[in-house]
């Protein structure tokens, strides 16, 4: 399960904030791509666990989708892949380049000192 590593290295780099700002973590905000292989559910299961018993535990954490986006070379329209198909919805052209939907990014860390 590797949402359980995601989860600790995710804890690991908010605690980090919360040790410069001498606080306490109340709430988490992240973006997870639909295409970036990671599981919000596994994700938010696995951040329970990871808390349990740290300055983390009972700290919220908000996932938010991203949906993924391709940038098409032929027509250079953006649009929404309909998974696993990967191709643009305006041309049909398989040349198309993932601008959005493949990472995982922390958004926003709430403290409270
Ligand atoms: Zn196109």
């Amino acid at each position: 399960m590797h949402e359980l590593s995601i989860a600790e290295a995710l804890i690991e780099q908010v605690q980090e904030i919360a040790a410069k700002e001498r606080a306490t973590v109340t709430a988490i905000a992240v973006s997870i791509g639909s295409f970036s292989g990671v599981d919000p559910e596994a994700l938010d299961q696995s951040f329970k666990i990871a808390t349990a018993g740290t300055p983390l535990a009972g700290a919220n954490l908000d996932i938010k989708k991203v949906p993924a986006k391709l940038l098409c070379h032929s027509c250079e329209k953006e649009s929404c892949p309909e998974l696993p198909l990967f191709e643009c919805q305006y041309c049909g052209s398989m040349d198309c380049e993932m601008i959005s939907g493949r990472d995982m990014l922390l958004q926003s860390v709430e403290l409270e000192s």
